[in-house]
C-alpha cells in the first residue's frame, strides 16, 4: 500500500523529534519511521554508567526543558529516554516505531520512501539516522587472527562482563576515555588503554555547556564573514566528566601508543613489544547511517552527503539531520540538533 503526505522523517531518535516538533510548527503533514521498537533512539543501547557531558537543563530539545535528575548533576541515560519518551508523548508525535526504511527513491515529483511495512509518497524527506547502527573498526593487521573477544563501543555494558580479564580498550575519543576509566576504576579488569595520538583532555572546567557554546562562537563568527575560532575541536578530545577525572588523577588514564599488528592471544607494537590480552573494545567511532539514501546517488567526499546547511546540495527534498557537524554545528547534540530542525522545517514549508 502507498501513503502519501508532505514530509517523511527516517529515524525517530533526538534529531527526529526535533524535526517532528519544528515541522508540527509549521501544520505540515508528516510521518515519523524509526527502526527502534521504543522510544529513546541510541541512548536506548548505550553503557551502564554513561552520563550526559552537559547538566540536563543543557540537554534539551525545543520546547520542553529536560527535568533535573534527583541527585545528578549529569542525567544518566535511562533519563535521557524517559525524556524523550515524554517528548514523543508530549507534542503527539505522529512517530512508528519498528519500521525501518530500505531505500528512498526519486519518483517524478515525490520522493518515494520504502520501508518493511509499505511505501509512502513524499514531498521531502529529512533523514535522521544517526550513527549508533554503524560502528567503524579501523583496518588493523591480525584483527581476524585474534581469538579473544572484540567488541566496539556498540557492544560494551559494564565492567562485570570483563571481571578477572586483561582488556585493551582502543581509541582516544570520549569513548575511549569513559569506558577505560569505567574499566579501570572498577578495579577488577586489567586496562590497557591505546590511542592513536597522545590524548588530549579538555580542561576540567569544560563540559558540554561551554562546548556548545563554543560551537555557538564558531557558527556565529563564520556566518559574519570572520576567521574561523577552530571550534570545539582546537580546545581538545576529550571531556574531562567525574569519572575520567578520577581515574585519569589516580592514574589510571595513561594511554599507550597504538599498536600496529593483533596476534592470536595479544597485540605487537612496531618495537617489538607484545601485550597479552583476553578482549579489545574498539573505541573508534561511527560512520553516518545513509544506506537507505543510496538510491539517490549523492555520496560526496568521506561517506558524507554535500550539504547547504541540513539541505542535500544533489537533492533540494531531502535534508540530513544529526550525524555531525557537516549538517549542522553541534547537531549531533541534544541542545544542538534544534536549530538545525528549525531551518530544515523552515526550509521545506518554504518549498512547498
Ligand atoms: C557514547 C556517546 C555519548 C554521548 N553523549 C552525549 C551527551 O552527553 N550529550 C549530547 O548532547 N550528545 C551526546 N552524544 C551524541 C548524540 O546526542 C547521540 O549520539 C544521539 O543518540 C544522536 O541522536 P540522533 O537522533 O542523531 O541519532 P540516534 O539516537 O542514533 O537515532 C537515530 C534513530 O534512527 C533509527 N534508524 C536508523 N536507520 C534507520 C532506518 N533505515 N529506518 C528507520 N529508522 C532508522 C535508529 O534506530 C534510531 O532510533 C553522545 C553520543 C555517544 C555515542
Amino acid at each position: 500500500m502507498t501513503r502519501h503526505t508532505d514530509v517523511v522523517v527516517v529515524g525517530g531518535g533526538q534529531a527526529g523529534l526535533a524535526a517532528g516538533y519544528h515541522l508540527r510548527r509549521h501544520r505540515l503533514d508528516f510521518v515519523i519511521l524509526d527502526a527502534e521498537a521504543a522510544p529513546g533512539g541510541a541512548w536506548q543501547h548505550m553503557w551502564d554508567s554513561l552520563h550526559l557531558f552537559s547538566p540536563a537543563q543543557y540537554s534539551s530539545l525545543p520546547g520542553r526543558l529536560m527535568p533535573a535528575q534527583p541527585g545528578e548533576t549529569y542525567p544518566d541515560t535511562g533519563h535521557v529516554v524517559n525524556y524523550l519518551a515524554d517528548y514523543e508523548k508530549r507534542y503527539d508525535l505522529p512517530i512508528q516505531h519498528g519500521t525501518r526504511v530500505d531505500a528512498v527513491r526519486r519518483d517524478t515529483d515525490r520522493l518515494l520512501v520504502e520501508a518493511d511495512s509499505g511505501t509512502w509518497r513524499a514531498r521531502a524527506v529529512i533523514s535522521a539516522t544517526g550513527t549508533w547502527s554503524r560502528p567503524f573498526l579501523p583496518a588493523v593487521p591480525g584483527r581476524s587472527v585474534f581469538t579473544g573477544r572484540q567488541l566496539h563501543t556498540v557492544n560494551y555494558r559494564s565492567p562485570a562482563d570483563f571481571a578477572g580479564q586483561r582488556v585493551l580498550v582502543v581509541g582516544g575519543g570520549n569513548s575511549g576515555a569513559q569506558i577505560a576509566a569505567d574499566l579501570a576504576l572498577d578495579g577488577q579488569v586489567e586496562v590497557t588503554w591505546v590511542t592513536q595520538r597522545p590524548p588530549r583532555f579538555l580542561p576540567d572546567d569544560i563540559d558540554g555547556r561551554a562546548l556548545f557554546d563554543v560551537a555557538t562562537a564558531r557558527r556565529r563568527a563564520l556566518e559574519a564573514g570572520r576567521s574561523d575560532t577552530g571550534g570545539v575541536a582546537s580546545l581538545g578530545d576529550i571531556v574531562a566528566v567525574p569519572p575520567v577525572r578520577a581515574a585519569r588523577d589516580a592514574g589510571l588514564l595513561t594511554a599507550q601508543p597504538m599498536f600496529t599488528q593483533l596476534t592470536a592471544t595479544a597485540v605487537r607494537w612496531a618495537d617489538g613489544s607484545t601485550r597479552e590480552a583476553d578482549a579489545v573494545i574498539w573505541c573508534t567511532g561511527f560512520r553516518p547511517a545513509l544506506a537507505h539514501l543510496a538510491p539517490l546517488n549523492l555520496r560526496g567526499a568521506r561517506g558524507h552527503i554535500p550539504t547547504d546547511g541540513t539541505r542535500a546540495l544533489g537533492e533540494p527534498r531531502l535534508h540530513l539531520l544529526g550525524y555531525g557537524d557537516w549538517t549542522g554545528p553541534a547537531s549531533a547534540t541534544l541542545i544542538g540538533v534544534g536549530r538545525p530542525a528549525r531551518d530544515a522545517a523552515r526550509e521545506i514549508a518554504a518549498l512547498m
